[in-house]
């Protein structure tokens, strides 16, 4: 038996159940939250601009005024280019290329869904955006995520090459899996560039916009509303975020940002669906995060206090284990956002999430992190290490740099 594999079974021996892929957040973050239960009382169901939360036409389909000004505030743009929903950002995704499938988006000519749309996604990404995209019908094209956002070079080419191309979304802030965040310069030039559709479209999936680690270093979200009206392209992007990962992740609210032209034909689009979102939700989410000290800020404050630890213990636990050389994987060292992105130095990812799985370590499976599962390197693997106490992040960890040291020497084994 060699050192590797003693050490490996020594891991298995133990028995333990941990996991390590679920990106949500623990119990101790939904505890910050917990007044949000009681926000609203019995005579509390009337709102500061007067609509009644109990009924239909309070608010309208946009969003209660108040919501539509707090969340636009916290994505950099108007009320009246805010749009709030119900409990998640990933529902308005599928609403808004719904929609564009079925009508275009203003400045188009007409539906896409006749013509065999493309999107442009990010790999590594995000396996829930392949996920709607390919059930949508859309064709993927995958560009690289680079420390500084996406390959934009490929984007521009692609955007260029035909009107089928329809769009690319991805994560600007603190990028799922990676961390990346996109630079001021990338950001300039998606608002700016060339495409052969007419209303070729960022969908930027702002999940993580302030969800930084560390209070003194922290990545800058940009404006891409902003930035598309100043580049002469007013409706380019629509940006989504949610308070999935701030208040509950299973009952917070979604929410997005775009041109006021565009934030009305979405809510148009809505009208015909729903009379209007969960203005109760809505008004509670006001209340509470108001009166958070620091709002929005402070609260997250507390969380980064949470889950800061936890990074840092499988930075430690791969660095002392494994050693920073890149010998036999390296891995990001994010300032926010709520993963890691590892990748192995050979192609081991699957044999290694297998063997962490024999030894009572679950993590996300190999390949998820690209479209259809299949990583065409074998070599990443997504660390969702928000959930778990940080102690158990770090014994996890522990296990994953045993498979990872196992599953490369047996790869050179069988290479001879
Ligand atoms: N977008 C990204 C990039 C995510 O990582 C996640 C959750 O992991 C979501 C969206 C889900 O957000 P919501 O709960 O608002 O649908």
């Amino acid at each position: 038996m060699t050192a590797a594999q003693g050490k490996y079974e020594g891991f298995k021996a133990l028995g333990l159940k941990l996991n390590m892929q679920r990106g949500q957040p623990s119990d101790q973050d939904f505890d910050l939250s917990s007044a949000l239960l009681n926000a609203v009382g019995p005579h509390d169901t009337t709102t500061r601009s007067g609509h009644d939360i109990r009924n239909y036409s309070a608010g309208g389909v946009a969003g209660l005024p108040e919501a539509r000004d707090l969340f636009g505030k916290m994505l950099g743009v108007s009320a009246d280019q805010t749009l709030v929903w119900n409990n998640a950002s990933l529902e308005l995704q599928g609403h808004v290329l719904t929609w564009a499938l079925l009508r275009g988006l203003p400045g188009g000519t007409s539906g896409w869904a006749a013509q065999r749309p493309q999107m442009i996604v990010t790999t590594p990404g995000y396996d829930r955006h392949f996920l709607l995209l390919q059930t949508l019908g859309f064709e993927l094209l995958t560009v690289d995520m680079q420390p500084d956002g996406p390959d934009i070079e490929a984007v521009e080419q692609l955007a260029r090459s035909s009107d089928r191309v329809k769009g690319l979304l991805f994560v600007p802030t603190y990028s799922n899996p990676g961390g990346e965040s996109i630079s001021a310069e990338k950001a300039e030039r998606l608002a700016g560039m060339r495409a052969a559709a007419p209303d070729f479209t960022l969908f930027a999936d702002d999940a993580y916009r302030v969800h930084h680690l560390y209070p003194d270093d922290r990545d800058v979200a940009v404006n891409f509303i902003g930035l598309c009206g100043a580049a002469g392209n007013p409706n380019r992007a629509f940006v989504f975020a949610s308070t999935s990962k701030i208040t509950f992740a299973g009952a917070g609210l979604g929410f997005l940002a775009s041109s006021a032209a565009n934030v009305k034909a979405v809510g148009g689009w809505l009208n015909a669906q729903s009379i209007g979102p969960n203005k109760v939700e809505q008004w509670r989410h006001v209340r509470f995060l108001e009166e958070y000290p620091g709002g929005v800020e402070g609260l997250m404050a507390r969380h980064a206090e949470i889950i800061a630890p936890k990074f840092r213990a499988v930075d430690e636990v791969l660095s002392a284990e494994l050693g920073r050389g890149g010998e036999l994987a390296t891995w990001g060292t994010p300032k926010g956002g709520y993963f890691i992105s590892l990748d192995t130095t050979l192609p081991v990812a699957r044999r290694v999430v297998e063997l962490a799985a024999a030894a009572g370590v679950s993590l996300t499976p190999a390949g998820a992190t690209y479209p259809g599962g299949l990583d065409p390197h074998d070599r990443n693997i997504r660390l969702a290490p928000t959930r778990p106490p940080a102690g158990e992040v770090r014994q996890a960890m522990e296990v994953v740099a045993a498979c990872i040291r196992l599953a490369s020497e047996e790869h050179q084994e069988n290479q001879k």
